[in-house]
């Protein structure tokens, strides 16, 4: 049965800009590009699932042709729904269920993150990691932190919150959680700074790497229990992951068909929150850093149409010389370029933004994607910076 909300593809028109935005299609002849594997194919899709094809699977969900789109057509989502909805996976693929269980890997390592870091980067576990687990050689890894970020706030910031009457939830994603508890301490100061208290709820993943992965049901599990815990509170939530914020915004309601209206009014990605403070006169004093940065726009940011607040809020910093990079993809698109047999377009997706980054000749890049972040610091040498991080230095203790 073909659900009216659904006939998105019905709008095309053919005019193919879709196909000229595609990272992938650009980087490799083996993906015909958005207009083909979306639209044009789910009329034939509808009318029998068998034919889908296998290059469905080098769609990395960046949805830069849903932002080309002149007609609305939900590309990307069309691609996902026929990548996961028509063809169901029997066999058990441990690459893409420990890549996508963020919680579970992350909870154990945390624990023995020295040993952890130490031994990922042995070289014989890489080779097995390549042989056996298809997971490229050279792909580095961000390092996992000691313990989690949540217990981290429990034991030593939960206390340093309460004086504050107005207060936000911060929802702190896996990144934060077990691998850059800094970036949340410096959410925490710049809010504090501000005026608010930042309380955590109880979260799971967003979902993201589920989704990517196809293990729907299980993304609809951690969405039931994330949507259940920030319906709760009451005040403002933000989160610093703009793919979480993209999944909690829109992969709920659009993608898993969850009804999210208990808290999406109220949540906002950081930039957003912060440009809303700052436009209201709330702007903590902040010292010259005389700092030269290039910053790079992650796809699902550019989607949710939020790249303006993180710009807007980088040029209320004094003494950051900014370079806005004409970036596209960088082409890691979360576990995307974890996988040997996405490594050579992943690099070559991201090439011209390594480029544009090395040009620009600065002293940081910033972005406010995770994974970005990973694919920029392995393929520079310059340090990727989060804008929070940046507002956090440049605060006046
Ligand atoms: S989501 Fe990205 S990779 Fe997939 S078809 Fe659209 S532009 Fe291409
Ligand atoms: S950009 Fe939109 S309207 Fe144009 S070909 Fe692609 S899907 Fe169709």
């Amino acid at each position: 049965m073909i659900k009216l909300e659904n006939i998105s593809f019905d709008h095309c028109i053919k005019c193919t800009v879709c196909t000229m935005y595609c990272p992938v299609a650009q980087a490799t002849h083996l993906f015909p590009g958005p207009k083909q594997s979306g639209p044009d194919a789910e009329r034939l899709r509808i009318k029998n699932p068998e034919l889908v094809d296998s290059s469905l699977k080098y769609c990395t969900n960046c949805k830069r042709c849903e932002i080309a789109c002149p007609s609305n057509v939900k590309i990307a989502e069309i691609i996902q729904k026929a990548k996961w909805n028509y063809v169901k996976i029997h066999w058990f693929r441990p690459r893409d269920f420990f890549m996508s269980r963020t919680d579970l890997v992350g909870s154990i390592t945390t624990i023995v993150s020295t040993i952890t870091n130490f031994v990922v980067n042995l070289k014989i576990t890489r080779a097995f990691m390549h042989i056996f687990l298809k997971i490229p050689f050279t792909r580095q890894f961000p390092p996992y932190a000691k313990g989690t970020f949540k217990k981290l706030y429990e034991k030593k910031i939960s206390k340093t919150q309460r004086p504050f009457e107005k207060r936000v939830a911060f929802f702190h994603g896996c990144y934060i959680n077990y691998n850059n508890h800094s970036l949340g301490q410096d959410l925490i100061r710049v809010m504090n700074a501000m005026g608010y208290g930042v309380d955590i709820v109880k979260e799971k993943c967003c979902g993201v790497p589920l989704i990517a992965n196809g293990y729907i049901e299980k993304a609809k599990k951690n969405a039931k229990f994330n949507i259940a815990h920030l319906s709760k509170t009451e005040t403002p939530i933000v989160s610093t992951s703009s793919s979480c914020s993209y999944a909690l915004l829109h992969e709920y309601k659009e993608f898993l068909e969850m009804d999210n209206s208990g808290y999406i009014s109220r949540l906002d990605y950081i930039t957003k929150f912060i440009y809303d403070e700052f436009s209201r006169g709330n702007i903590p004093k902040m010292k010259p850093l005389g700092i030269r940065a290039a910053y790079h726009s992650p796809c699902h940011l550019e989607r949710m149409g939020g790249v303006m607040y993180t710009l807007g809020v980088l040029k209320k910093i004094p003494g950051l010389e900014l370079v806005i990079l004409n970036s596209e993809c960088c082409g890691i698109a979360g576990t995307y370029g974890f996988k040997n047999e996405n490594y050579e377009i992943s690099q070559a997706i991201g090439s011209a933004l390594f480029k544009l980054i090395d040009n620009a000749n600065p002293e940081f890049v910033i972005t406010d994607c995770e994974t970005c972040t990973m694919q920029i610091e392995m393929n520079t040498k310059y340090k990727v910076l989060h804008p929070v991080t940046l507002i956090a230095m440049a605060l006046k203790e």
